[in-house]
């Protein structure tokens, strides 16, 4: 049977994370699909760090065995100085999941997008502009057409264009960002999970500095990140601005710095920096619609669990749209009241890792809460422990 290229019975806006798992998951449910996505801006994103909690998810999305190794390594677990000088470690291994991987994003939405075709879901390359109702269907305006939907998912990131289009505000929590440089890694690698015989360490760095904190990780083929994370107004007095002033506080680190040298890492000649603010999406759902991944939630890269979050909500989203399309009205505000819980305890488990972190009275860290006689109950908590 031909389908109506334009008139689907879900569009999906924005194909990175949450946009796949949603048209993924609501392919295999048997509705047409059609996936809107664009270009992210260049450098939008870093090498990550994907949870092990992600696998299981990429597995009943039947993803996992379709990643091309070349976007992503293992990632056994994370190191961090956080609190202390001391460097501590989590290993991966001891959880349900096994490993983790650091990803490189742009070949990893890639070849989620060619699983989600082969899934059967339209991918149409192009933006949305705006989508309006138009009796029982959305109306969306793309880049040169027009598309007629039942139902939508917003999965345009943390701009939450189509959701705020309706009428949803984005409410910010803070105004972090990342200041980033990456390099190639110029050792060879062998398999050294700890970098203890001299090759890329399999583990995500994280160190606490009084402007914020460190983050690096590596690729097994040559590429390598560093980034600088502070709240938007200290960049300048951190130094940040500039690759030598970035250098120099690199320079200022303990374990930051010895893996640097390590890789023999040279000073970057460009920086970028990317908005990692915290922010939730009021409502991010509503009769005919949900918002999916940063569209609906973002939350602070110190957890590393963007990726997990977008995959998990792109499937409660998926799910939701099919029990309101099977005449349950209420799924789209079950949806919603979820993605508020899991952000409410996010933010929980974000204010007990930063205050862990008790040595530095600046600006940074006190509006964080962490200076001053605090209660010390979530001492301990280190980075990624949500993950
Ligand atoms: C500095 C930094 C470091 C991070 N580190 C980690 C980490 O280590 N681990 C981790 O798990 N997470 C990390 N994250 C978070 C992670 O990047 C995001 O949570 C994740 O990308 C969210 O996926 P998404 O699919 O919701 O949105 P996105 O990945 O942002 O995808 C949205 C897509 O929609 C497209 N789009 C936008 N507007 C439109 C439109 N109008 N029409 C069609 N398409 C549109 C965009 O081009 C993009 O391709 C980090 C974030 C930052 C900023």
């Amino acid at each position: 049977m031909t389908r109506p290229r334009h008139s689907p019975d879900v569009l999906v806006a924005g194909g990175g994370p949450a946009g796949v798992a949603a048209a993924l998951t609501l392919a295999s449910r048997g509705a047409d699909v059609v996936l809107v996505h664009s270009a992210p801006e260049p450098g939008r994103h870093v090498l990550e760090s994907l949870s092990p909690l992600a696998r299981p998810l990429l597995r009943g999305l039947g993803v996992l065995d379709r990643l091309p190794s070349a976007c992503h390594a293992p990632c056994y677990g994370n190191q961090s100085s956080w609190g202390g000088p001391a460097l501590r470690s989590s290993d991966f291994l001891h959880g349900p999941y096994g490993a983790g991987w650091h990803v490189d994003r742009a070949p990893f939405d890639a070849a989620l997008r060619r699983a989600a075709r082969a899934a059967g879901v339209r991918l149409h390359a192009g933006r949305v502009r705006s989508v309006a109702r138009h009796g029982s269907r959305w109306r969306a305006t793309l880049s040169g057409t027009v598309m007629t939907a039942p139902y939508l998912v917003d999965a345009t990131g943390a701009r939450a264009r189509l959701a705020r289009g309706l009428g949803a505000r984005v409410v910010h929590t803070d105004h972090l960002v990342a200041v980033t440089a990456e390099a190639p890694v110029v050792l060879p690698v062998p398999d050294d999970p700890y970098g203890t015989r001299g090759g890329p360490e399999r583990t995500s760095l994280v160190e606490s500095t009084p402007f914020g904190w460190w983050y690096t990780a590596s690729l097994s083929h040559g590429r390598h990140v560093l980034m600088a994370v502070t709240d938007a107004d200290l960049v300048a007095g951190a130094g940040l601005r500039t690759p030598e002033g970035w250098w120099a506080a690199l320079a200022a680190t303990r374990h930051v710095r010895t893996r640097a040298a390590a890789h023999r890492i040279t000073p970057p000649d460009r920086l970028r920096v990317l908005p990692a603010g915290t922010s939730r999406t009021l409502p991010p759902a509503g009769p005919g619609w949900v918002a999916a991944g940063d569209a609906a939630a973002v939350t602070d890269p110190i957890a590393a669990r963007g990726i997990t979050h977008a995959l998990a909500t792109g499937i409660a989203a998926a799910t939701a749209l099919t029990e309101e399309a099977e005449g349950d009205p209420r799924a789209p505000s079950r949806y919603a009241a979820l993605v508020d819980a899991v952000h409410d305890e996010f933010l929980r488990a974000r204010a007990a890792c930063y205050r862990g972190e008790e040595r530095w009275d600046t600006p940074f860290w006190t509006r964080r809460g962490t200076h001053g006689g605090v209660t010390r109950q979530a001492a301990g908590a280190t980075p990624g422990s949500s993950r």
